[in-house]
């Protein structure tokens, strides 16, 4: 039952009956060093106005390359660095980088866009969380309007804990999302007690909502409660242009999904803004007198 991912080389040092727990082991063990050893980088997701098709954010996606066992995705390793601590140092490092990037974007004469970073719950209790965020804002020269952190439910067991650090949060200026809604616990009236501004609707919601009849409901109610609420509705998943007219229908703001983009590379990322800056300009250009 070797994975795929795993060399014909490696087999002989990850296979057999313990290669779950190697596996766990190599992973541990690598990620001490994934930093420092440059195996690490982000990718970029745009967000879509659904009614414009303008991009008005980006989602900085966290890879990894372990030089024997390939790509892992970050639903293995994140729980690992949770385990290890590693995450404060990896939290740290995409938040630094996202921010980074989206700076010299803006200094390329791009519009500026918000880049939405993914939070551990871990980094999210940190004490030294606020006080991180605010240096590398001010490291980074980023305007905090344009950062966007993803927090999930799972963020939000404490909910006076959780109440405190998101108004601090929003006091820097930075704008909150809740990320994967709908799979967790937390219902809106809670959620309406907090400044968040956006909720992202899962994936496993917009999957298969055009051909389910109950989850369509489900959505449409969901969108509907969020707006009642003043959130920003974004629906992650999008694959398919049947269900940007529901969800358009639905009254969803912004949606994500391979239909627009997949995750870029970093250096893919200027090239979708240029093509789609270019195609803005040519509507602007038809479209005035
Ligand atoms: P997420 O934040 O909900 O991110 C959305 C995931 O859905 C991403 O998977 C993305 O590649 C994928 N996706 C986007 N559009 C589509 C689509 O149209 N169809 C399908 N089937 N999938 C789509 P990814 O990059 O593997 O990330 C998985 C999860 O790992 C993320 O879920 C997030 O919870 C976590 N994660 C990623 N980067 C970080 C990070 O820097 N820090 C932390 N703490 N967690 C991260
Ligand atoms: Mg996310
Ligand atoms: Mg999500
Ligand atoms: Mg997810």
């Amino acid at each position: 039952y070797q994975s795929k991912e795993i060399g014909k080389n490696t087999y002989q040092f990850y296979g057999d009956i313990s290669t779950t727990l190697s596996r766990q082991l190599a992973i541990e063990s690598g990620l001490r060093y994934a930093l420092e050893n440059h195996q690490m980088h982000l990718e970029f997701q745009p967000q879509i106005d659904l009614k414009t098709r303008n991009i008005v954010g980006i989602e900085a996606l966290l890879r990894w390359e372990h030089p024997l066992l390939g790509n892992i995705t970050p639903e293995e390793f994140i729980p690992i660095a949770e385990n290890t601590g590693l995450i404060y140092k990896i939290g740290k490092w995409v938040l630094r980088t996202a921010c980074a990037h989206n700076k010299a974007w803006q200094l390329n004469g791009y519009p500026p866009i918000t880049i939405a970073v993914n939070l551990s719950p871990l980094q999210f209790k940190d004490p030294n969380f606020v006080s991180d965020v605010d240096n590398i804002l001010l490291e980074t020269e980023l305007a905090p309007q344009y950062l966007e952190l993803e927090i999930t439910e799972r963020h939000m067991q404490n909910i006076d804990l959780s109440r405190q650090v998101i108004t601090t949060l929003k006091d820097l200026g930075v704008s909150i999302s809740i990320d994967d809604f709908g799979t967790g616990y937390s219902s809106l009236s809670v959620l309406h007690q907090l400044p968040i501004d956006r909720m992202k609707i899962d994936q496993a919601f917009i999957n298969d909502f055009h051909k389910n009849e109950k989850t369509s409901g489900l959505v449409k109610t969901i969108t509907e409660m969020g707006r009642n609420l003043n959130f920003e509705l974004v629906a992650e998943g999008i694959e398919s242009e049947e269900q940007v007219t529901i969800l358009k229908e639905y009254g969803c703001h912004i949606g994500q999904g391979y239909l627009f983009s997949y995750p870029l590379k970093l250096n893919q990322v200027e090239q979708l803004f240029n093509k789609y800056y270019s195609l803005q300009e040519k509507h602007r250009e038809s479209s005035s007198p």
